[in-house]
């Protein structure tokens, strides 16, 4: 049965008690002959901010993108809150309305305004009466600090700020998690600070996030786990401090030397 063809919805029932929202399972990831993913394991709690480091090339994008089966792992499973996404009987529209996930090119819609490129997914995908996704949108944008810009077109906004509009799309959805791919990677340095704080403040109020990124000091202050990845595998994990002041291994210290 393909994915396209099945009629399951998702979700269905209700989440296992203590189930973690996500646990990637042995998953491997094969692009023709070359094997990026090799056997990555994670868990997952609501409210925890996993970041992730890495050499260029270690596989973090494509770890990102199995997490929401943007990419298919070979073999392995991806559970999130407490079910099989790896299923072929899972919808995957249905479960990527439930995880936000914003990347280092913001993909903005450059002819809608800041409010149009947020209330297009909740109307078309969730279906949203216009006012009640105005609404919500602009209680977005609010919370990135850009009520103001609201009727601005990404070519009137800054890196900075259309960042932040794609922050804001993302949890306009009201996901479970959101997914962070190196957003601030192509931000002019004097920008990366503004988009980092509102990242700071999500993690605060609790917001999921898995981040890849290269900016250390938020790593360190701002993740409750960090994983260290290189050449497909997680050489190193745990406390973000703990890694930081103290790595166990060669490699991740080679790196944090590099980066630091
Ligand atoms: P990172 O994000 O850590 O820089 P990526 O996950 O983007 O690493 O890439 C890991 C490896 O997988 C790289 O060697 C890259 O060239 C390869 N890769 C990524 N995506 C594809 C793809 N769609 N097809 C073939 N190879 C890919
Ligand atoms: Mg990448």
């Amino acid at each position: 049965m393909s994915r396209e063809d099945n009629a399951h919805t998702w979700p269905a029932g209700p989440v296992p008690a203590g189930a973690p929202l996500i646990r990637l399972e042995a998953i491997h990831k094969w692009f023709g002959s070359v094997h990026v993913l090799k056997g990555i394991d994670i868990d997952l709690a609501y409210g925890h901010v996993l970041v992730v480091i890495g050499t260029s090339g270690s596989g973090k994008s494509t770890l990102l993108r199995c997490i929401d089966m943007l990419e298919e792992p070979t073999s392995g499973h991806v559970w999130f809150k407490g079910r099989d996404i790896t299923d072929v009987r899972v919808n995957l529209n249905e479960v990527r309305t439930h995880m936000g996930i914003v990347f280092q090119a913001f993909n903005l819609f450059p002819h809608k305004t800041a409010l149009g490129n947020i209330t297009l997914a909740l109307e078309k995908v969730l279906h949203m009466p216009r006012d009640q996704a105005r609404e919500r949108a602009m209680a977005e944008l609010e919370h990135v600090g850009l009520a103001q810009k609201a009727l601005s077109q990404p070519g009137q906004l800054s890196g900075g700020e259309q960042q932040r509009v794609a922050i804001a799309r993302a949890l306009a959805m009201r996901p479970d998690l959101i997914l962070f791919d190196e957003v601030t990677s192509a931000l002019d340095p004097k920008l990366v600070a503004e988009v980092l704080a509102v990242m700071k403040r999500l993690a605060s109020e609790g917001t999921t996030m898995v981040v890849v990124t290269h900016e250390m000091g938020f790593a360190r202050e701002v993740g409750t786990h960090l994983v260290f990845m290189d050449e497909g595998v997680i050489v190193e994990q745990g406390e973000p401090k703990a890694v930081f002041d103290n790595p166990a291994h060669e490699r991740t210290r080679r790196f944090l030397s590099s980066v630091l």
